[in-house]
């Protein structure tokens, strides 16, 4: 069965439209809930055998993630690589590696993400897999919303660019338009 992402984002609820503001401090009229994308197994197994197509070739030996939005998406391109797949967590506002997870010396690893936008909690991710001794090998995620083809300068696969328009909040048309701002899992819970 064919992989149908635009279709997946739709059917899913996992592509919002409103007035949003991103974690970064943008404001956007899309929001993207990777969450609801993965939210049904047979969602999550397919996209993550996807990925692990794409990074194959890369030959590494362990799958790093950095949670919460790369915990699920990790785990199931690993479940197709046939390898490990460990999670790095923020402890204290740092990125660091716990539960008894370990990186080898020499290790490769790919890194993966649900959705790459600034690059910036990925990028802390490298700098624990290095401290540890480990070779960042490649980069995946499903959406890539950086804008670039590639942020990384390592190999990058996604399975989709999305180019969603943000705006600072001092020149978001939105906010000029007085329209309220949304909380991505209120409204749109459906509860
Ligand atoms: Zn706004």
């Amino acid at each position: 069965m064919s992989l149908d992402l635009p279709a997946l984002l739709a059917e899913t609820g996992a592509l919002l439209s409103g007035h949003f503001r991103l974690s970064s401090g943008l404001h956007s009229p899309n929001y993207v809930q990777c969450a609801k994308l993965l939210e049904h197994p047979r969602n999550a197994n397919q996209l993550g055998s996807a990925l692990a197509e794409k990074i194959r070739a890369l030959s590494v030996q362990k799958v790093v993630a950095p949670a919460m939005g790369g915990v699920i998406v990790g785990y199931t391109v690993a479940q197709a690589l046939d390898v490990p797949s460990i999670f790095t967590e923020r402890k204290d506002g740092a990125m660091t590696l716990r539960r008894g997870f370990q990186i080898g010396s020499g290790e490769r690893v790919v890194i993966v993400e649900d959705v790459v936008t600034t690059g910036k909690s990925t990028r802390e991710t490298v700098a624990v897999v290095e401290q540890h001794g480990g070779v960042v090998a490649g980069f995946a995620s499903i959406l890539n919303r950086s804008g670039k083809q590639n942020p990384f300068d390592a190999p990058y696969e996604a399975l989709m660019a999305l180019a969603l328009e943000t705006f600072e909040e001092s020149s978001c048309p939105l906010c000029r338009s007085g329209v309220p701002l949304d909380a991505p899992g209120s409204r749109f819970s459906g509860k």
